[in-house]
């Protein structure tokens, strides 16, 4: 009955024909189905989903009788759902922005609403961990993060990508109440319901204005329905898990998960609250709930810059009676001090923090407003840890190299393989180093001599990142270049495995 269009290209130059957008908007909302979608082209050409032709027919029919003013319809085309949606949301956008139009969150908003599940669904496919949206003239540039890359996927509609972003903190947000304006800076999480196999999905959402439009970082949050991967999932060494393990059976002090944005401190933090015993009361407070925990009392505390919220809530929880404490994060002296306070009262605390590995906690904490006196507090620090996530090498495509320096090691295909989607790795392994403090540690933090400290650690044989790294350079898991860019220490020298007591 009609040509298959696979793909826009085939549609050559044909432009939509903007007068009967608002009748193809129209006919798409009256039925509120994804899959039931029609675009009329300029030339007289009808797009429509398979399922709108088989289904419904005769409307489509009476739709080319009531638009044979405006177009004659030469010919009837059949394509994808996902695509005419696009089509057609991005015709829409256009036209609006012709007419100087407001932002207006309620405009086609099952459409809008449709678009945001198209592009997480899309994301989530291509088992990206972010979206980044750049909303700049009148384009919207949209790119994922896959395996710690940011990958380039598109243009859009600027009106129509910032009318999906208004109508998702609009209707599917649950904690951001302010009127959308692209000039502010806003936060919220948004709960999306999406087709199987992906279920439920929590997006943790920034937007903050840039030189020309604005951008909006869009954190995909899976584990809302999927099972929360366990410190093994995760990659982390039988040795740590140990460590790990025996650090949250302990009943007072502080254990801090340090990292950069985006390495998996959450998701740590979370696998760690699996080991605990049911026996023990877990509350812990966070700005955003990142990820659903079943077994635990996550209350969300709407923090700010100086953290009252965060240490009001703390010092009302401690009545509740917990076992361990825990902040999503910290990042404030006020906050700071009451996670101390209540380690040294008898709980045990644990919360994730912005250092460059386990020793750099010590003097973030101190850049932040501690004193070293304070910190060197016998039984204070239960235990730190610092972590990066590393991309895994195809193990299809990886290659052998050979180096006089190294000896042979694996190395990324330049251009991997289709099982990897052409990017020479497959996703992430956590590395870890631990510092659990022993009884001179103290005089290290109060003379902040944490060179001397780090000697000391890797006198006793203590894995630390680097280290952790070279296991899974000689194992072939990780290559050494990407070993290299995440892992401080390691890029420093030339040789495979390093310790810089400089670095600290
Ligand atoms: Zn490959």
């Amino acid at each position: 009955m009609s040509t298959i269009i696979k793909d826009v290209a085939q549609l050559g130059y044909a432009q939509v024909q903007q007068n009967l957008v608002p009748q193809c908007l129209q006919f798409f909302q009256r039925h509120n189905d994804p899959e039931i979608v029609a675009v009329i082209f300029d030339d007289g050409r009808l797009l429509a989903s398979l399922i709108a032709w088989q289904q419904h027919f005769s409307e489509l029919q009476e739709l080319i009788f009531a638009v044979r003013k405006d177009c004659q319809i030469q010919h009837c085309l059949t394509g994808s759902a996902e695509m005419i949606r696009e089509i057609l949301a991005d015709a829409d956008g256009q036209q609006r922005s012709m007419e100087a139009h407001e932002i207006d969150a309620n405009h086609g908003d099952s459409l809008a609403k449709q678009t945001l599940i198209d592009i997480v669904t899309e994301a989530l496919e291509l088992d990206a961990t972010d979206i980044h949206l750049r909303l700049a003239g009148k384009d919207a540039r949209i790119a994922y993060r896959i395996d710690g890359l940011l990958c380039f996927q598109g243009v859009r509609s600027r009106i129509f990508v910032t009318e999906v972003v208004a109508a998702a903190l609009n209707t599917q947000s649950d904690d951001c109440f302010d009127v959308f304006d692209e000039r502010q800076i806003t936060a919220a999480s948004i709960t999306l319901n999406l087709p199987a196999p992906y279920g439920q999905v929590r997006i943790r959402s920034q937007k903050s204005p840039c030189r020309d439009g604005f951008t909006v970082t869009l954190r995909l949050q899976r584990s809302f329905q999927l099972k929360l991967p366990s410190l093994e999932e995760l990659g982390f060494a039988p040795p740590h898990i140990r460590l790990l393990r025996d650090l949250m059976q302990q009943s007072i002090g502080l254990i801090l998960i340090s990292g950069p944005t985006g390495h998996g401190k959450t998701t740590t933090l979370a696998a760690m609250n699996m080991l605990v015993p049911s026996t023990r009361k877990v509350i812990s407070l966070e700005d955003p709930i990142e990820i659903i925990q079943p077994t635990i009392e996550q209350k969300f505390v709407a923090n700010t810059a100086e953290g009252e919220a965060f240490s009001t809530m703390l010092k009302v929880v401690l009545r509740e009676d917990p076992d361990l404490v825990e902040v999503s994060e910290i990042r404030d002296l006020q906050t700071a001090k009451s996670a101390v306070s209540a380690a040294l009262t008898g709980h045990l605390v644990a919360s994730t923090i912005h250092a460059n590995d386990a020793i750099g906690i010590i003097p973030r904490l101190l850049d932040i407003g501690l004193s070293a006196r304070q910190l060197s507090q016998p039984g204070l620090i239960a235990g730190l840890i610092a972590q990066r996530l590393l991309p895994k090498l195809c193990c299809r495509c990886r290659q052998q190299s050979v180096s006089t320096e190294f000896g042979t090691l694996w190395e990324k295909h330049v251009d991997g393989c289709e099982h990897c989607n052409y990017r020479g790795v497959v996703g992430r392994v956590v590395v870890s180093e631990i510092i659990l403090p022993s009884i001179d540690s103290g005089n290290f933090i109060r003379e902040q001599d944490f060179a001397g400290w780090r000697k000391q650690l890797q006198a006793r044989g203590w894995l630390s990142l680097a280290a952790a790294a070279e296991v899974l350079v000689k194992q072939g898991i990780v290559a050494l270049s990407d070993a290299r860019k995440n892992i401080p220490g390691m890029r420093l020298q030339g040789r495979l495995f390093t310790e810089v007591a400089e670095d600290v």
